[in-house]
């Protein structure tokens, strides 16, 4: 049996803070050229605590690194004519840079209409199908935020990714393909499981990146991490009133050599990327 090694546990708040300071270095020079600052919009649709919740923290991030941002209100009786609508209105807004609409939406609006309509040059959140097209053609563009901070705490706790085995846990539009596909345009050997997956177990345990994105909690056990394996977590489920990852992280702890808590872990590093890629879009859209 190998024994226990120490276990970076990623502090995503704190490197979201270093990231957050370094955007705000960059929006502060823009604005002291005499540029108008970045500004992103975003779209409540319904009166869902959570989702008011977050696009509330949304803004506050915009807010404290010098963005600005405004919100569009709809009910949750709005049809789906009337939130494309507001889209389009947001799209031909030039003062508007990036377009956000909180997810999930009421029943009958679809979030895939919804997302084709925002422009891919404002699509901020990476799920327009242009800028899906341009994330698997590897070709400059507006990817997920997630996949993007994920990326992000492999660089910045110097993980190698080129030619490691990465294993993706999930794949779904918004995680587990986006993040696959960055993983293998940096050169990793990439393999996607799934639900149907045969012996979910032993192709983690191949892994030295491996990414968990199901939302099945504490699903991924000690003995399915290679030793000195970067775990990184996804997943947020409550379990009797408290927050818990994909991955059973007391055990993981002393097995893996990165581990990312459920808390103050990728969540963070994802409203971070929402403001890089905003700042992105800016620069693209003004060639600021
Ligand atoms: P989805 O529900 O869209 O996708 C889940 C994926 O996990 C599917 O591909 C599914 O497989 C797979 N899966 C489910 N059960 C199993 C299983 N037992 N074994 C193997 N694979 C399984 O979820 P999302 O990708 O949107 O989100 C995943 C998790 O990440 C959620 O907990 C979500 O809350 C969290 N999340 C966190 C974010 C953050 O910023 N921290 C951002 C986005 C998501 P199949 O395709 O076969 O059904």
């Amino acid at each position: 049996m190998s024994s226990p090694r120490q276990t970076v546990v990623l502090d995503g708040l704190a490197l979201s803070q270093q990231i957050r300071g370094e955007l705000a270095e960059e929006v502060r020079k823009l604005v002291e050229a005499g540029r108008r600052p970045p500004c992103l919009a975003v779209v409540l649709v319904g009166d869902d605590p959570a989702s008011a919740s977050y696009i509330k923290g949304k803004r506050r991030a915009c807010k404290r690194i010098g963005m600005d941002s405004l919100e569009r209100t709809l009910p949750a009786t709005a049809s789906e004519a009337e939130v494309l609508a507001v889209v389009e209105d947001l799209n031909r807004d030039d003062a508007v840079d990036g377009i956000l609409v909180q997810l999930p939406l009421p029943d009958g609006v679809r979030a895939t209409a919804v997302a084709e309509a925002v422009a891919p040059d404002k699509d901020v959140d990476g799920l327009n199908p242009i800028s899906s097209g341009r994330l698997l053609q590897n070709v400059p563009g507006l990817y997920p935020c997630t996949p993007l901070g994920i990326i992000e705490v492999l660089d910045r706790h110097d993980i190698t990714i080129e030619g490691a085995r990465a294993v993706v846990v999930g794949r779904s539009e918004i995680v587990g393909k986006p993040i696959a596909l960055l993983l293998m345009h940096r050169h990793a050997t990439v393999t996607i499981c799934h639900s149907r997956t045969r012996d979910l177990p032993s192709v983690c345990q191949e892994a030295d990146i491996l990414i968990a994105a199901t939302g099945r909690p504490r699903m991924v056990k000690a003995d399915w991490v290679k030793p000195g394996a970067a775990v990184i977590d996804v997943g947020v489920s409550e379990v009797d009133g408290e927050l818990v990852g994909d991955v059973d992280f007391e055990a993981v702890l002393g097995v893996a050599s990165l581990l990312t808590p459920s808390r103050r872990g990728i969540g963070p590093m994802t409203i971070t990327m929402l403001l890089r890629n905003t700042l992105q879009a800016y620069r693209d859209r003004t060639g600021a």
